[in-house]
């Protein structure tokens, strides 16, 4: 696979999960890896089924579904270690790592770019896990 393309997608998943997404890359599992339809996943995930199919589709047509196959089937138990940075508090939501307040950020890109090292570890170890594999 290009390895560019799988750098991209480690990325985007790492933050996904660090933004408390984890859902998503179940969902990405349940559709690529276990053949569950789109209603099985948003039933079983308590997921709208549009999100779902516009999320699964977008993922696809930028990363490829077979790299992401690949990434969720030998990585998927990584990304479950992954610890959100972003929470909800019980009044707003919070980003851990620096303390700011994530309803005054875009949260993807604030973890994107002032969490980058954190970012860059996380896709080390994933591709370790990669490699390992092998
Ligand atoms: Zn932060």
């Amino acid at each position: 696979m290009p390895p560019r393309k799988l750098k991209e997608a480690l990325e985007n998943l790492v933050i996904t999960c660090l933004e408390g997404e984890v859902r998503k890359i179940e969902a990405l599992k349940l559709y690529l890896i276990d053949n569950l339809s789109p209603s099985e996943i948003s039933g079983r995930l308590k997921m709208n089924k549009n999100t779902l199919k516009n999320y699964v589709g977008r993922m696809s047509s930028l990363y490829g579904s077979n790299v992401l196959s690949v990434v969720i089937e030998e990585c998927y138990e990584v990304f479950l270690t992954i610890k959100p940075i972003v929470v909800w508090n019980g009044k707003e939501w919070l980003c851990l790592a620096c303390n700011r307040r994530a309803a005054l950020i875009y949260t993807y890109n604030h973890i994107k770019v002032k969490h980058r090292d954190l970012v860059e570890a996380y896709i080390e170890k994933l591709k370790e896990c990669l490699v390992g594999q092998r």
